[in-house]
């Protein structure tokens, strides 16, 4: 793999420079970027710090004040974005899989899915971005005002933040409506997953988009993160991550009124209805926990099985479980990759051990799996537990990895409430025969999304996001543009003489 925005290091592979004000700006400090399933080098990175962001900053905020881009029409401001979303698909192979190295997932799932889900997305976004009414209103019912619009206005400089384990979706749900209403951007990377972001960056600056409105600033989330959230001149924060960090964010961005989407952690709740499909619901819930070694907000992790259904449940979805193959993540035939650091493999291994103390049942895994091909890497075998209840720290905390809770019930109500018994509220799940019953306990479920038989789709047309501590706002759907835009009200008044003016209600005419 080689670069036009990187020069080949001394370890022979490609280095990647922070892209700031349509250059590419290099720093004295590196990041290794290593393979999680070989922990072979792949990239080196500059490592960003509190000037960088600053300068990254000061480039978006002139690149908004020069009013170029905002001004640039949105039919061809879309272009823009189609003519990137048109590179990376062209580039689907060589991109996917350098994501799916970097960050481990498999490549059969990151191709079609977190690779792949990002493209229409990109296409979608480019097109709402062409049809988007950025003006609207007309002649009120007011009994004075005779005419009115809404300009929907860019916010100015935002802040992009993202977390290692799917970045390029999770950025295109940022940077797309941002870019297309018209905003300069500036997006923060996990500091060890940013390679498709700077991938990004490279096709915007062959794309022709003006220098300083997208910006790439590879940095510690305490240091440049920190800095974005805290920064006068970023106008809104749009951050996916953990719950704790969307807290701090929330503290330091109110320094300044920042306009927030936050998109943060889940407990998913699946809930296998005694009249499901077992085949179809065993496989389905295997694929809500494990896909990309559990890695995802979205997971669903809590599964609650009717105590009619339980048994059974559980054996089969041991059974299942033992024939999924761990490997190298490249290989098409591999089922399971590694999860994405040393550092996440212990904290899955910690909660694992919390899960046995607090007296869960461990029925399958918890262990590291051994073998051909894992001598490297960091790995986590499969873990079911079953014995929860709700109140465990293992129902109630997420965990980041290959691990699900399940938990028993016996009615529908009491498995809604437990359900809806949790701080988080991104996702949830129905498995059920009975469409009629399936919406009526999904209407029911408090979470942003409710998957029926099946899980993780997130189609570009409907909204992405979270209730309760799992997230402020929504990201992609038709309302995306909505999220990086202030409505401004303007009104013109054509009513004539002073008494039919709203100033006449103070003033009276002068007497002549
Ligand atoms: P994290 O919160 O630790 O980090 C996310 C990003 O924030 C990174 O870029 C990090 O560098 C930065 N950051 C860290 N500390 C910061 C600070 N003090 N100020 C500003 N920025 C800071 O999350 P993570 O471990 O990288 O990712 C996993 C978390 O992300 C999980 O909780 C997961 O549920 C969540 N997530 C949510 C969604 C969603 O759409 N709701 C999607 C993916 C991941």
């Amino acid at each position: 793999m080689s670069t036009d925005t990187a020069v080949q290091s001394e370890v022979d592979v490609p280095h990647y420079a922070m892209y700031i004000g349509g250059e590419w700006v290099d720093a004295a400090e590196r990041y290794e970027i290593r393979s999680p399933a070989t922990e072979r080098l792949i990239a080196t990175v500059a490592r960003g710090d509190l000037s960088s962001a600053d300068r990254a900053v000061a480039a978006a905020k002139a690149a908004h004040e020069d009013g170029g881009w905002r001004s640039t029409p949105p039919a061809q401001r879309a272009q823009v974005l189609r003519t990137v979303a048109d590179r990376f698909a062209e580039r689907t192979y060589e991109l996917a899989a350098l994501h799916a190295e970097e960050i481990g997932a498999t490549l059969r799932v990151a191709e079609p899915f977190h690779f792949g889900a990002a493209l229409p997305h990109m296409h979608y976004l480019a097109d709402l971005t062409a049809r988007y009414e950025f003006e609207s209103g007309g002649p009120t019912v007011h009994p004075v005002l005779a005419a009115g619009k809404v300009r929907r206005e860019p916010i100015g400089v935002c802040a992009a933040i993202v977390p290692w384990n799917i970045p390029l979706p999770l950025s295109v749900w940022k940077v797309f409506p941002a870019l297309g209403a018209g905003n300069t951007v500036v997006i923060k990377p996990d500091e060890h997953a940013p390679l498709l972001l700077l991938e990004l960056a490279r096709e915007f600056e062959a794309a022709g988009l003006p220098a300083g409105v997208f910006n790439v600033v590879t940095g510690e989330g305490e240091i440049v993160g920190a800095r974005l959230a805290d920064h006068p001149d970023v106008r809104k924060i749009g951050f996916t991550g953990s719950t704790a960090v969307g807290k701090e964010i929330m503290r330091r961005a109110a320094g300044n009124v920042k306009r927030l989407t936050l998109e943060l952690g889940g407990k998913g709740a699946n809930l296998v209805l005694p009249d499901a499909n077992l085949e179809e619901a065993v496989d389905g819930s295997l694929f809500a926990f494990l896909m990309h070694s559990g890695q995802g907000c979205e997971s669903g992790t809590r599964l609650l099985l009717p105590d009619a259904l339980h048994d059974e449940f559980v054996a089969r979805m041991i059974e299942r479980v033992k024939t999924l193959r761990f490997g190298d993540p490249m290989d098409y035939d591999t089922d399971l990759g590694p999860v994405f650091s040393a550092a996440q493999r212990d904290r899955v291994l910690d909660y694992i051990r919390i899960g046995q103390d607090e007296g869960a049942t461990l029925a399958y895994g918890g262990g590291v799996p051994t073998g051909p091909g894992l001598d490297k890497g960091f790995w986590v075998e499969p873990t079911i537990f079953t014995d929860v209840t709700n109140d465990m720290r293992i129902a109630r905390e997420e965990i980041f990895g290959p691990v699900v809770s399940v938990i028993r019930y016996r009615t529908i109500p009491e498995a809604i409430a437990i359900a809806n018994d949790s701080d988080y509220g991104l996702s949830a799940g129905v498995w059920s025969t009975d469409p009629a019953l399936a919406f009526e306990v999904a209407e029911q479920l408090e979470a942003g999304m409710v998957w029926i038989n099946d899980w993780h789709l997130a189609p570009p047309e409907y909204p992405f996001g979270g209730v309760k501590q799992s997230g402020l706002g929504r990201e992609a759907g038709p309302h995306a543009l909505d999220e990086y835009t202030e409505p401004k009200f303007i009104s013109f008044d054509l009513s004539g003489g002073l008494d039919g003016k709203p100033y006449g209600l103070l003033l009276s005419t002068p007497a002549s």
